[in-house]
C-alpha cells in the first residue's frame, strides 16, 4: 500500500497486514489536524518505508507525536508508544483512501453532534458559488 503528501515531495509505503481503521473524534486529534475528526489506518511500524520526501516530527501530547511533510504541512503519521509499535497513518494520504473503510469510532464522548448527521446534509458534486 503506497501514500504521499500533498506537494508529492513525500512518498512513502507499507506492506504489513492493517491493525485497525479507526474515526477518532478525541479533542487532541480535532485540535492538532483542525478537522471534525480523523481517519487512520494503524500499521506495523516496521513494515513502513519512507520513500522519499522528509518528514517533521512534533510532540503532541506527553506520549504521541505526529509526522508531517516538512514541504507542505500535510501529516503522514502519528505515533504513541502507548498503542503499540504501530504507524497510526492518516488515510487521506493513502492512494487507495476510497477503499479503505473505518471499522470503529473512538472517543465519541468528544464527537461532535452534528458528524453523526452528514449523510442528511444538502449534497453537491462540487462547490457552490
Ligand atoms: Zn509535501
Ligand atoms: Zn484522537
Amino acid at each position: 500500500m503506497e501514500g504521499s503528501c500533498h506537494c508529492n515531495s513525500v512518498h512513502f509505503k507499507f506492506s504489513g497486514q492493517i491493525r485497525a481503521i479507526v474515526n477518532c473524534h478525541c479533542n487532541l486529534c480535532r485540535k492538532m489536524n483542525g478537522s471534525a475528526f480523523s481517519t487512520y489506518v494503524a500499521v506495523p511500524a516496521q513494515s513502513f518505508e519512507l520513500t522519499s520526501g522528509t518528514l517533521k516530527t512534533v510532540k503532541v501530547s506527553e506520549h504521541a507525536s505526529k509526522s508531517f511533510c516538512t514541504n507542505c504541512g500535510t501529516p503522514i503519521y502519528n505515533q504513541n508508544p502507548r498503542l503499540g509499535d504501530l504507524k497510526i497513518v492518516y488515510l487521506g494520504t493513502l492512494d487507495n483512501a476510497a477503499k479503505l473503510t473505518p471499522a470503529i469510532n473512538i472517543f465519541c464522548e468528544s464527537q461532535l453532534i452534528w458528524v453523526t448527521q452528514l449523510a442528511s446534509l444538502p449534497r453537491f458534486e462540487q462547490g457552490v458559488n
